[in-house]
């Protein structure tokens, strides 16, 4: 935490001490430098302890820096905003009233990368998809797609298109491991799962961006493909050109502006070199209230409602019937498959003894009584310890799932044991913050 405290204070420094030494503004600014805006009171208007936000000398916000490019996070008033184009939002409603279901969840992260590995473990033939920790949904049809060639490249199996076959999981990467098996000609499949409802895929917010994840430089060059590819397949989706998804009333994918800091924290830099999407832009947004920020806008953003990809996954694949059983499984030797496709998430810390796997506590708020608004944003506040000693990494997003849904936390290491319920209220407040009055 005091590291954080730290860089915020300097940056405090290098960015007062820009401003014209004459003005008497920026003279009493500098004296106020020491933290202090950022530890008073929770009120509304003013600054939130380690919000990441501050408020301007115009009465504008502006965001704290999350990497050293200080230049992208100067206060609009420093910027030259005539020359950038300004985005007008409506921002989300956050009032009491507003605010529905709190919900906290876990991302299943593996350090290094996800594992997409095949292991031969007795006569079983094992091939691993999961740990794709908050990009599970962004990578998840790549991933899919990877892991069956893995398993077909194996030359010394017998992996035939009426072999049996098992899927473990029932989240997006077991769904969609089920459907792209389909896809590639494999019929007599099981998915095996311990629930298949209210999971980590359902609760996420429905982004398209490879983040939240802890790669090593060889497990992220994979990660990046995985996205090209997926990105892909959503996109089929959206022209229409997927005839199991044209069947059925809604496809729950749709391309939306997405904003971000800037180009480093949204990480689509391999989808614009691969031509997928246009580059970003800078813009100022303006929520209309006095909440204006400079940020980088990619106009063709892939929202995913999950709820809806889950269900429409569920009917597709039973309708070819393939077998769901519920059931929680101790070891591979309880299946009785020759060939399974391991997708248990954070499962597959017991289940494969893994212990790169660890989870990434995430709160949620879920909106109501709105029409979702037609963009997604993801900002980051910056990086602590709680009081727990669990590494926190805080922002506000919002995404247009039902009514819309803010988000959130990263908290490394927390479970269901350590919820951080007081996380809801500092999200809620963090949120009210950014998007100003409504
Ligand atoms: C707050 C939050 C926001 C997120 N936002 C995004 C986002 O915007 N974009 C994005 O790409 N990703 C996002 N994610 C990440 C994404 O949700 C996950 O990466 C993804 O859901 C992981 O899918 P999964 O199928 O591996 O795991 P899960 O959905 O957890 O499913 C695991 C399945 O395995 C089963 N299972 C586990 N162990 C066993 C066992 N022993 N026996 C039998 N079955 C077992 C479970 O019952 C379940 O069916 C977010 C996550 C969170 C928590």
């Amino acid at each position: 935490m005091k590291s954080w405290i730290n860089r915020a204070t300097n940056w405090y420094q290098s960015v007062f001490n820009r401003l014209p030494a004459a003005s008497p503004v920026a003279t009493s600014r500098r004296v106020n430098t020491q933290v202090q805006p950022m530890l008073s009171n929770d009120n509304y208007d003013s600054y939130l302890p380690f919000s990441g936000l501050f408020r301007t000398q115009t009465g504008n916000l502006a965001l704290m820096p999350t990497t050293e490019d200080e230049s992208a996070y100067l206060p609009s008033e420093q910027l030259d905003t005539g020359s950038l184009p300004v985005v007008n939002l409506t921002p989300p409603k956050l009032d009491d009233n507003y605010l529905g279901q709190q919900i906290d969840c876990y991302r299943p992260m593996r350090d290094g990368s996800p594992n997409m590995s095949i292991e031969f473990i007795g006569d079983q033939v094992i091939a691993h998809n999961y740990g794709h920790g908050g990009s599970g949904w962004t990578i998840g049809p790549g991933c899919a797609d990877y892991v069956i060639k893995q398993m077909q490249a194996e030359k010394k199996i017998n992996f035939k298109h009426d072999s049996k076959i098992s899927v473990i999981g029932a989240g997006v990467i077991g769904l969609m491991t089920a459907y792209y098996l389909l896809k590639e000609g494999y019929y007599n499949i099981e998915i095996i799962a311990a629930d298949f409802e209210h999971l980590a895929s359902h609760n996420a917010g429905g982004l398209l961006a490879p983040v939240s994840m802890n790669n090593d430089p060889k497990g992220q060059e994979l990660v990046e493909k995985m996205c090209v590819n997926s990105y892909r397949f959503y996109q089929q989706i959206v022209d229409k050109r997927n005839d199991d998804f044209n069947k059925l009333p809604k496809t729950g994918v749709k391309v939306v502006p997405v904003y971000f800091q800037n180009k480093q924290e949204a990480a689509l830099e391999s989808l614009v070199d691969a031509k997928l999407m246009k580059p970003s832009r800078d813009v100022i947004v303006d929520f209309g209230n006095g909440a204006q920020y400079k940020m980088v806008e990619f106009l063709d953003g892939i929202f995913i409602d999950t709820y809806e990809v889950m269900y429409s996954l569920h009917l597709i694949l039973e309708e070819k019937n393939i077998k769901f059983t519920k059931k929680q499984l101790q070891s591979f030797g309880e299946v009785d498959s020759t060939f399974i496709f391991n997708c248990a998430g954070m499962g597959a810390q017991e289940l494969n003894n893994d212990k790169n796997m660890r989870s990434v506590q995430g709160h949620l708020c879920m909106l109501k009584q709105q029409t979702p608004l037609d963009y997604m944003i993801l900002i980051y506040l910056g990086e602590d310890e709680n009081n727990l000693g669990q590494k926190r990494k805080k922002s506000v997003y919002y995404m247009p799932k039902s009514s819309g849904v803010i988000g959130g936390t990263f908290i490394e290491d927390a479970d269901s044991q350590t919820p951080n319920e007081e996380e809801f209220d500092q999200l809620i407040s963090n949120a009210r913050l950014f998007f100003g009055r409504s």
